[in-house]
């Protein structure tokens, strides 16, 4: 079901316009799919490998990811706002030295100015802070390239030919009944796309040109 991989599919042995040969799988790929090193497989419309997962997060299990990503963030923001009201009795109500020592809890367990167990619940309570932070970000950063229909290496080289409007775009990557995947991911919600086709403005430069644009233009103002 989540299975994002060419492997089971019957790709053509003819290079059509806008796939790519992979040397690897030594097959046809088609647009968006990439191969990825640590699955050894070419993966459709790969996004990235997630270390966490400890797979590529493509086609199918993009919405099982963001919405992964959306709950662990609301969680460690719970934690956090919850565990402050417990962290500012310990450090002696807030103030500017209690904030501080949130921050660098380690140095203040050093000074001798924290207890050992205040500094682990200290630690614990960083723990959750910088947590929400990291997640957060990372939601925030997928939810941008969904509004986008980009994926992470798509938004690295500047390639945006799959923009459809920002609810089209929801619809590509979470599906049709995309508001109750943010509920449960596991609900039926069918993708527009098969991974193999997409709809693309094609009039729009490829990305994969302007550094070579660039690289010319530096060169005929020195040869200039
Ligand atoms: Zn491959
Ligand atoms: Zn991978």
């Amino acid at each position: 079901m989540t299975d994002s991989s060419t492997q089971k599919i019957i790709l053509p042995v003819l290079l059509k316009p806008m796939w790519h040969f992979c040397p690897v799988c030594q097959a046809n790929a088609p647009p968006r799919a990439y191969h990825c090193d640590k699955c050894n497989c070419c993966l459709l419309k790969r996004d990235h490998h997630c270390t966490f997962a400890g797979c590529c997060i493509g086609l199918k299990n993009f919405r099982y990811f963001l919405v992964f990503l959306f709950y662990l963030s609301l969680g460690c923001f719970y934690a956090t706002v919850f565990n402050m009201y417990f962290i500012w009795d310990c450090l002696g109500g807030f103030s500017l030295f209690s904030v501080i020592a949130h921050i660098v809890p380690f140095v203040f367990w050093l000074s001798g100015y924290l207890c050992f167990q205040v500094f682990i619940y200290t630690m614990l309570s960083m723990l959750a802070l910088v947590g929400f932070l990291f997640v957060g970000n990372l939601f925030v950063f997928h939810v941008q390239n969904m509004l986008r229909n980009q994926t992470t290496f798509e938004k690295n080289t500047g390639l945006c030919i799959y923009d459809l409007g920002w609810k089209q775009n929801i619809v590509e990557c979470l599906g049709e009944n995309y508001i109750r995947v943010f509920v449960c991911p596991l609900c039926v919600s069918p993708l527009p796309s098969d991974g193999i086709s997409f709809v693309a403005h094609l009039n729009a430069p490829p990305p994969t040109l302007q550094p070579l644009k660039v690289a010319r233009n530096n060169l005929r103002q020195r040869h200039s």
